[in-house]
């Protein structure tokens, strides 16, 4: 089954925004320094959408680093308000992480995959039916972890 979700986002000023055409869009929090510090809050939540399945406006700027676990990561913001929209690996070009607060409806998914939890406040408790990992997990391990959660969402809708 296929289904055309149509997501807005945009950052706080409005100059920068950016549309959604997948049917399945997973949400993933992670709860890592960088993360932290980046969103200025307790953890991060991002939407993991395909790169083919996103449009940005044109007038992002970029910033890259590398990851404690020696990837590199890119993020764009807004160049007006500094709102981060996303980030990327360069070296992983296929999927944008989203970040899941700049949507427009204010519907963000709940996070199903929670990375770096070894890392989060000792005030938050998780659901039994999330997917748990202390760290980073291997590219394919995210992957299928995602899958699945897609897959049970998908499942719940129909
Ligand atoms: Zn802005
Ligand atoms: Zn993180």
């Amino acid at each position: 089954m296929t289904k055309n979700i149509e997501l807005a986002g945009s950052c706080q000023c409005g100059n920068a925004h950016y549309q959604i055409h997948s049917p399945s869009v997973v949400s993933v929090a992670c709860h890592c320094n960088d993360c932290r510090k980046q969103s200025g809050s307790a953890f991060a939540v991002s939407l993991v959408v395909k790169s083919t399945d996103v449009t940005f406006s044109n007038n992002l700027k970029t910033w890259e680093r590398m990851t404690d676990t020696g990837r590199r990561n890119r993020a764009w913001f807004c160049p007006d308000c500094g709102n981060r929209i996303y980030h990327q690996d360069p070296d992983a070009p296929t999927v944008v992480r989203i970040r899941a607060g700049t949507l427009d409806n204010e519907q963000i998914p709940e996070p199903m995959v929670h990375v770096f939890t070894a890392r989060k406040v000792p005030w938050l408790t998780f659901p039994d039916h999330v997917t748990l990992f202390e760290g980073q997990p291997e590219v394919d391990q995210l992957y299928a972890a995602l899958e699945e959660a897609a897959a049970s969402s998908t499942k719940e809708e129909s």
